[in-house]
């Protein structure tokens, strides 16, 4: 059975499309599914049409979050949840384009030796420039520092159960999931898609939370920032060394000046040294998160429809 698992967060006006295009698409091909929805503690009335969907049809799995906990709970949550041989994520608002489905199904079906099938975005859709150039920053940074190519990459993706056991068995609470799958490794097949127009509503992110979602992710899977503060320092005192030198060389040919320079010298190293305690007491507050050892989500209710009870 192939699980189709779909975080959807304030998406009343798409759940019922998405889940009739999905299940069309699947049945057409004779594929065996199960449309796993996780509701993201919406404001709308999106868990009451999952509950429905479920009571009144076939192959329907509903979680219910207990409130907003972020699209990677969410996705974490669905491959818990699902039971199928392979797993496929995807957004709710059919910019994944569903037909994409089947074209990996049929890959990961027909060579034994594939177990993730990835989606790559041949186009990144219509977006804002400014997000554009903030995500390319983004991707690079990414890239520079794991070494992972990330630009092209989505969360539509479809996972063998062996990858989703190994991703259920990681422990971590902050999760970025476009990294961790690529992480597990496996043999991997890529499956070329064209970002769709969102169906119906509007993007769920705001700045805010994309910029909180960047740190995040840079963070996660990095720890490049606090070695840059290490290179910053060393940087630093080589300069000081010189700057050392220079002066004493002053003060020994007559008097030095300069208060002006050391003023300035004096907030330059200060912002560096805040701005260090800044990255280091990131790193610490999600440390602390860690250890604490909190569930990614809490689920208040599940839903299945008859047949896969
Ligand atoms: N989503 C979610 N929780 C959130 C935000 C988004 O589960 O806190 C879901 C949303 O319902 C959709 C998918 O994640 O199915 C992608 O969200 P959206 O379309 O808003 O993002 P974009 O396509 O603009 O990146
Ligand atoms: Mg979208």
């Amino acid at each position: 059975m192939l699980s189709i698992i779909i975080p959807s967060y304030n998406e009343e006006k798409n759940i019922e499309n998405t889940a009739n295009v999905v299940s069309g698409i699947m049945e057409d091909n004779k594929i065996d599914y199960e449309l796993v929805f996780v509701n993201d503690g919406s404001k709308d009335r999106t868990w009451e049409i999952i509950s429905r969907l479920a009571d009144e049809r076939d192959n329907i799995t509903g979680v219910n979050f207990s409130r907003n906990f972020g699209k990677e709970s969410a996705i974490f949550a669905g491959l818990k949840e699902a039971s199928g041989d392979a797993c496929v994520l995807m957004d709710c608002d059919l910019q994944h384009p569903p037909q994409v489905i089947v074209e990996m199904y049929k890959i990961w079906k027909n060579n034994d030796n594939i177990d993730i099938v990835e989606g790559r975005k041949s186009s990144r859709g219509k977006e804002n420039p400014i997000y554009k150039c903030f995500s390319l920053l983004f991707y690079k940074i990414i890239k520079s520092a794991s070494g992972l190519d990330m630009k092209a990459a989505s969360d539509f993706k479809l996972l063998d159960r062996k990858v989703v056991n190994n991703l259920n068995k990681m422990p971590e609470r902050l999760t970025f999931f476009r990294a961790m799958s690529s992480w597990v490794g496996f043999n991997k097949e890529v499956v070329n898609f064209e970002v769709a127009e969102r169906h119906e509503g509007e993007s769920k992110w705001s700045t805010k939370s994309l910029i909180k979602y960047a740190i995040n992710s840079i963070s996660s899977f990095t720890s490049a920032p606090l070695h840059i503060v290490t290179v910053i320092g060393f940087i630093m005192f080589l300069c000081s060394i010189v700057l050392g030198i220079q002066t004493l060389w002053k003060f020994t040919h007559g008097s030095s000046e300069g208060f002006t320079t050391v003023i300035l010298l004096i907030l330059f190293t200060a912002s560096l040294i805040m701005i260090s305690l800044g990255i280091i007491g990131y790193y610490l507050s999600k440390i602390y998160e860690e250890i604490k050892c909190r569930p990614r989500y809490i689920i208040s209710e599940r839903k299945k429809s008859g047949n896969l009870k």
